[in-house]
């Protein structure tokens, strides 16, 4: 069988484009890589933009997504300067796995979801085929488009746009039982001893994740050393992690990082460098770049006007980004941080 499209990877930006473009009758295959033991880490919280746009297609998060407890403010904290002040946020705290899951339950016809990882693609008589490792051995399936919604460490990003790299952080997590005593925690940290970027801890059911985005060089060691900083200034216990997970996390910085596709090939979500820079929160942009592909393909007939109803579709969105990373300056220089903390712009008591 020939598919119409081959989608790579099962997150959020696949699940928006599947539905999207099955309803308009084009037919789909998701070669999903994500398994239970090898979840995506992610902190779980949807922000407000993710919200309005599953509003905007009637979806709704039943009790079994959302995690325990609901907090409305982030405690911000400056370990080199010792700052702390509270904001207000509006995320929903949820159980990525299971939103993953939802996601994908109850397909339009038309969509197929084959669990295994896609080893290598090539392009051969107008079409593409690609290999997929699966429990069963290795199938070979076809395509005459591919879309890789495969994530910051996107495989056909790097077979077929080699030349548009983009500065990557490496972001680990670990996750802690949570001994009951003490307030619950959503904290933001600043530690530019340890790290150009930011941390957090969130509480999760009965366990806190404490994780953060570090430079690719000795990342683990500045994992290590900003828990050692964070634990002596909260107090505390981050001690025995019951596990440690780690992946890449895109950053972009201009226009050129962000890529979209042509020829036949289309990145959505964190692959085409869709994420923000400042707060690292990527599901909105996933759903909504998975969307506006889905909607280029059901508009226009041949790879070229798709690749150019896309590009036109998502201008929105990368100028959002490019703005946020005149936030990061204003979040991420020592300080300005300092001074804005300082005098409490936005902060709640
Ligand atoms: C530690 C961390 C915490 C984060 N916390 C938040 C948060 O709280 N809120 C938020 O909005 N964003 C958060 N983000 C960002 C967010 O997770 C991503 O931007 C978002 O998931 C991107 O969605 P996506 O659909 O593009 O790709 P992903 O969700 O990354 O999905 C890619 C999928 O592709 C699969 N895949 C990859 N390669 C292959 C292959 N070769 N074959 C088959 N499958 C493959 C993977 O298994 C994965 O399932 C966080 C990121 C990190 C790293």
């Amino acid at each position: 069988m020939i598919w119409d499209v081959i989608v790579i990877g099962a997150g959020p930006a696949s699940a928006a484009f599947a539905r999207r473009a099955a309803l308009g009758g084009i037919n789909v295959l998701v070669i999903d890589g994500q398994t239970e033991k090898n979840k995506k880490p992610c902190g779980g919280l949807l922000a407000p933009d993710a919200q309005k746009i599953l509003a905007g297609s009637d979806f709704v998060l039943p009790r079994e997504v959302l995690a325990d407890p609901q907090i409305f403010a982030v405690e911000t904290m400056d370990l080199c300067t010792g700052q702390i002040r509270y904001y207000q946020r509006c995320y929903l705290n949820m159980d990525r796995w299971a939103f993953d899951k939802l996601l994908f339950q109850n397909m339009p016809e038309g969509v197929s979801v084959v669990s295994g990882r896609c080893t290598g693609i090539e392009r051969k008589d107008g079409l593409f085929r690609l290999k997929v490792r699966t429990n069963e051995g290795i199938e070979e399936v076809k395509s005459k488009y591919i879309i890789g919604a495969d994530g910051a460490a996107s495989m056909v990003r790097r077979t077929f746009f080699p030349a548009n790299k983009i500065m990557q952080y490496v972001s680990i997590q670990q996750w802690f039982e949570f001994k009951k005593e003490g307030p619950p925690f959503y904290s933001c940290i600043f530690d530019a001893k340890t790290s150009e970027s930011c941390s957090w801890i969130i509480h999760k059911d009965e366990y806190i994740i404490y994780g953060g985005c570090f430079t690719p060089k000795h990342c683990r060691k500045a994992f290590e050393e900003q828990k050692k900083r964070l634990q002596e200034f909260t107090g505390l216990d981050l001690h025995n992690p019951v596990k440690t997970e780690a992946c890449l996390a895109d950053r972009p910085r201009k226009m050129k990082d962000f890529v979209t596709g042509r020829e036949g090939v289309f990145l959505i979500g964190e692959a085409a460098g869709f994420i923000s820079p400042s707060s690292f929160e990527g599901i909105s942009s996933a759903l909504r770049s998975g969307t506006a592909l889905a909607e280029a393909f059901l508009s226009a007939e041949d790879s070229e006007k798709i690749a150019r109803t896309y590009r036109k579709k998502t201008y929105g969105l990368r100028m959002k980004l490019m703005i946020k990373t005149l936030k990061r300056w204003f979040m991420y220089t020592p300080w300005v941080r300092k001074i804005i903390m300082k005098i409490g712009v936005g902060s709640i008591k």
